[in-house]
């Protein structure tokens, strides 16, 4: 099923035939459903940027994006505008491969920029949320530190940010991480290689 988006975002940037695509193993956490793994997080720095994805269980994998839809609508309100279309009308098919082309995406800045800017770049971009270094799955997942920390100083988020429950301030960390530099970049790139895919390969 990812094999027409990884043909279309080579065409969209050659440089991005380089890259490894590892499948994610299927036992892990239902939230890592596929992320870029740099070459710098690797012992040996030369070897090339990696995307890791969920491969296999094709049902299970849709059901999961189905799910994260109804939890994170801001977020993926704004990705049916990057590809042109509402929200209603995005299915886990286009999710699945969006977000495949989504991570080739930081891979290609991270090809750009190199570590040190890159990195630079995302503590930024981090630093800027609502809720700093946290990203919306963080914030609602209720075992992680960042979101024990917002619990502990609710008071402060509450009042700094006008909001009386967490969902609420979800809504404006959603928006806030899908329009930061890193993000609306690699959703930018990934909006291009659906289109380059829709138009080249059907
Ligand atoms: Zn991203």
């Amino acid at each position: 099923m990812l094999a027409p988006v990884y043909r279309a975002a080579v065409i969209a940037d050659p440089r991005l035939a380089g890259t490894v695509i590892e499948p994610i193993d299927e036992g892990g956490p239902d939230s890592e459903m596929c992320y870029a793994f740099p070459s710098w997080w690797k012992s040996d720095k030369t070897s090339p940027h990696e995307v890791r994805v969920r491969l296999g269980d094709t049902a299970r994998i849709l059901a999961l994006f189905e799910r994260a839809t109804e939890e994170f609508p801001v977020s993926y309100g704004i990705i049916a505008s990057r590809v042109g279309l509402e929200l209603s009308a995005l299915t886990p098919e286009l999710l699945y491969a969006f977000g495949f082309a989504h991570e080739l995406g930081h891979i290609r800045r991270m090809l750009d920029l190199g570590e040190k800017a890159y990195k630079k770049q995302l503590r930024a971009d981090l630093r800027q949320l609502p809720v700093r270094n946290t990203t919306p799955s963080d914030l609602m997942d209720r075992s992680s530190v960042q979101r024990r920390y917002v619990d502990k100083h609710w008071e402060w988020y509450s009042k700094e940010y006008g909001v009386q429950t967490v969902e609420e301030l979800s809504i404006l960390q959603q928006h806030a991480y899908r329009n930061s530099t890193t993000e609306r970049e690699a959703d930018e790139f990934a909006a291009s290689v659906i289109q380059i895919g829709t138009d080249l390969l059907g």
